[in-house]
């Protein structure tokens, strides 16, 4: 659906993207995530036909964007990072501007609106309007056109919690109608909740490319389980850790440990069991995705494979 072929860019001195390939999937939430300044809007540019690759090119649905750019981005939806309207407007006078812009009919607009919790501010002038606000109103118009894809850079920011859960339904929504999502985002919880692929940038690099599940564990090789008993008894300790388990600390009610690999917790569970231990409950400590990309930045600092 989308490929990017070895592009570069160039502002100037600053060469703020470096030699960057990556292919979307139709169907797929695919995210850029990457600290500020590490190239994310640049690519998305490039991505819509704003920007000129200094290097490369992009396709999309095998339409290069540098030759048939007008035919290529009748298919898109793009949200840029900062998006103005005019002060003296209200919102549904925006959303019926886009709509005929686009010839959909004017009740698309006010459902984007109410799907975005924006139905009942009809009468605010835009001027009035908080960070919050702006931002549901800007993701309702990139939300209207009926593009297969959808191309968005830092939606979420500026949303209030039930903001970003409207957002993140409507990207469920919109994906199992099959558009293909790209968003480009700085925060670790928006990837975690909605990507099917990470893309990791980092100094206009590409520094890791996979599912946020294989991310999680090319990175993290041991995990952490917790289990609590019904009565903790110190002979559990010992036959958790002859069967593998490490780094065990022990509260009042139970352990937490890591293993090696995976599989070797249902070993300790069996082994406790075994020896009578009445379990409570039993689960996997979720490494913060915080942690996950620390230690990619880390290690793609120290030239290491990070799985590309
Ligand atoms: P991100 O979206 O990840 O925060 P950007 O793509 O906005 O990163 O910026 C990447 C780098 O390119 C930064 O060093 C930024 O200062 C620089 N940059 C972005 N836009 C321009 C521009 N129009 N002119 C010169 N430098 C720019
Ligand atoms: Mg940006």
């Amino acid at each position: 659906m989308i490929t990017v072929d070895r592009v570069s860019k160039q502002y100037g001195k600053t060469l703020a993207v470096r030699d960057v390939s990556f292919e979307v999937d139709r169907g797929e939430v695919f995210v850029l995530l990457g600290p500020n300044g590490s190239g994310k809007t640049t690519i998305l540019k490039m991505l819509v036909g704003l920007l000129r690759p200094t290097r490369g090119r992009v396709l999309i649905d095998k339409l290069d964007m540098g030759k048939v750019a007008t035919e290529a981005r009748e298919r898109i939806s793009y949200l840029p990072q900062r998006v103005l309207f005019p002060e003296t407007l209200k919102s549904g006078e925006v959303v019926h501007f886009y709509a005929q812009l686009r010839g959909l009919n004017s009740g698309t607009g006010e459902r984007a609106l109410r799907e975005m919790g924006m139905g009942d501010v009809g009468e605010k002038f835009i001027g009035e309007y908080s960070g919050g606000m702006l931002q549901r109103l800007a993701l309702a118009v990139a939300f209207l056109p009926k593009a297969d894809i959808l191309i968005m850079d830092e939606p979420t920011v500026n949303l209030d919690p039930e903001g970003v859960l409207q957002f993140r339904r409507v990207i469920r929504q919109l994906r199992e109608k099959g558009k293909t999502i790209v968003l480009a985002t700085h925060l670790l919880s928006e990837t975690e909740a909605i990507a099917d692929r990470v893309a990791v940038i980092d100094e206009g690099r590409l520094v890791s490319l996979q599912s946020i599940e294989k991310m999680k564990k090319a990175i993290l090789p041991t995990y952490r389980f917790y289990v609590t008993f019904l009565e903790l008894r110190e002979a559990w300790v010992k036959v958790a850790e002859e069967n593998g388990a490490k780094d065990l600390l022990t509260d009042s009610r139970g352990f937490t440990f890591s293993t090696e690999r995976i599989e070797d917790r249902f070993k300790i569970l069996n082994a406790l069991v075994e020896n009578g231990a009445q379990i409570e409950r039993f689960g996997t400590l979720e490494p913060p995705l915080e942690e996950v990309y620390m230690k990619i930045l880390e290690k793609s600092h120290r030239g290491d494979d990070v799985g590309l």
